[in-house]
């Protein structure tokens, strides 16, 4: 299989970051189909231990509530229907600024990464996770078109609008300034902006990036 034999003997692994909404789920999801690689959003852990908080009634702000949330996280916490809604981008948010989260979370995403390669995407898999990583894309948009994009996701009423913008840019910010695994992209990472393309076009474009890197074009090739 291509994720083992492409660009010498080590397994592919695609690290994908970027801020939210700018296409990283939907590329990273065909890329691991594409070359039979499973994928880890990552993303989802940081939400999994906000509702976990949030169920408890203890405040995403406290370190002790939100480090035990991230201790006790078990798979069935990652396929809950009620991860994606503002509150829990909010508290995903605030969780994930705290280093005895980003501690507890740190092992198991590389653990999945490295048995036999993976997609992973997230806000700092090439910088801190994955900083080996023989892939890296920073997926950007302008905000705007983020906004408009999670808007529709959500079938939001259009008044909704101004507020998912603001609530993305809010969220950008404080992922950014934090000073633990902030949102910045590796300086080995392969920019790709997806404002004016659709899903095609940016797998496209990361097709070709990675096949660039040395990486065959499908599964089974080299
Ligand atoms: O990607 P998604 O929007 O689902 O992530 C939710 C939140 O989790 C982000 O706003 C960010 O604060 C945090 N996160 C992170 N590091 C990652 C993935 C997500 O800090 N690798």
């Amino acid at each position: 299989m291509s994720t083992d034999g492409g660009a010498g003997a080590k397994p592919l692994i695609i690290a994908i970051d970027g801020p939210a909404a700018a296409g990283k789920g939907t590329l990273a999801r065909r890329l691991a189909a594409h070359f039979g690689l499973p994928y880890l959003d990552t993303g989802l852990l940081y939400r999994a231990v906000a509702r976990r908080v949030l169920d408890a009634g203890r405040d995403p702000a406290d370190q002790e509530a939100a480090a035990a949330a991230a201790r006790a996280l078990t798979a069935g916490d990652l396929g809950r229907d009620d991860l994606r809604t503002a509150a829990v981008d909010r508290a995903a948010s605030m969780v994930a600024g705290q280093a005895l989260v980003r501690a507890a979370l740190l092992a198991f995403q590389r653990r999945f990464a490295q048995r036999e390669g993976a997609v992973l995407d997230g806000r700092d898999i090439g910088t801190v996770v994955l900083p080996e990583a023989p892939v890296k894309l920073f997926v950007t948009a302008t905000l705007a078109a983020r906004a408009a994009r999670r808007w529709r996701e959500r079938g939001a009423d259009p008044a909704d609008l101004a507020a998912i913008t603001a609530d993305l840019a809010a969220r950008d910010a404080d992922d950014a300034a934090r000073a633990i695994a902030p949102l910045r992209p590796a300086a080995d990472a392969v920019m790709l902006d997806s404002s004016a393309l659709d899903a095609d076009e940016v797998f496209a474009a990361a097709l070709a990036i990675i096949a660039r890197r040395g990486w065959g074009c499908g599964r089974g090739s080299r």
